[in-house]
């Protein structure tokens, strides 16, 4: 298989931001969160199963209610353990499909929880966007609207900074407001990951 490289970070750390430069590259991302949505949607046999176990109330519009959802199971580890024992087999067996279908030198695999759910069996190297705390929740808030609690209690569900940082064999700095400063770093690493190859 080809070379997969992990790309991950806290909320609003620049991880989409970063992913869509790589694809400027001309390098695939498979998006864990977007396939997480694709094994949801409507007509999908995920979405019947859901609906039998938290009731019709979980859907809207034949669509699945995905903020109830995560209330739902913010408050309870049981249903949490059940749906994420339903999806991840899912995901995973999507997100390799997609993997296998790319065409471009190497794919990133662009994954919030890269590190927490194990997904690192996938990878071979793992990119970590960084950035202090402040930046992460100022930005996060700017971008989705949300209450500093909301993202407070979104980053104390993720590993810390350091743990990740820890982990990581290539880190990009995005504290910077400089967009030209991250391009480079992408670039950078873009040429290392193309050597690897040789
Ligand atoms: P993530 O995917 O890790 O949650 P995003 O890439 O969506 O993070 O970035 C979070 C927000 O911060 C977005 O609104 C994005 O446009 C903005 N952002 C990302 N990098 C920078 C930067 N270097 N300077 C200023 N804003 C940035």
């Amino acid at each position: 298989m080809a070379l997969i490289i992990g790309l991950t970070g806290g909320i609003g750390s620049g991880k989409s931001t970063v992913a869509k430069l790589f694809i400027a590259l001309g390098i695939d991302v498979v998006d864990a969160d977007e396939v997480a949505r694709q094994v949801v949607q409507p007509g999908q046999a995920a979405l019947l199963e859901i609906e039998q176990h938290f009731g019709a109330d979980i859907m809207d519009n034949g669509t699945l209610n995905r903020s109830k959802l995560r209330q739902i199971i913010f408050q309870s580890e049981t249903k949490k353990h059940w749906l994420n024992a339903l999806l991840h087999p899912l995901i995973r067996e999507a997100m390799l499909a997609q993997i296998r279908l790319a065409k471009s030198a190497y794919v990133i695999l662009e994954a919030p929880l890269l590190f927490e759910n194990n997904l690192t069996g996938y990878t071979q190297y793992n990119v970590v966007v960084d950035v202090q705390e402040k930046v992460q929740i100022e930005r996060a808030m700017q971008r989705d609207s949300n209450s500093i609690e909301q993202i407070k209690a979104i980053i104390d569900a993720q590993i810390t900074r350091d743990e990740r940082l820890l982990k990581a064999d290539y880190i990009i700095d995005n504290n910077c407001a400089d967009r030209l400063s991250l391009q480079q770093q992408v670039k950078i690493l873009h040429a290392q990951f193309i050597s690897l190859l040789k």
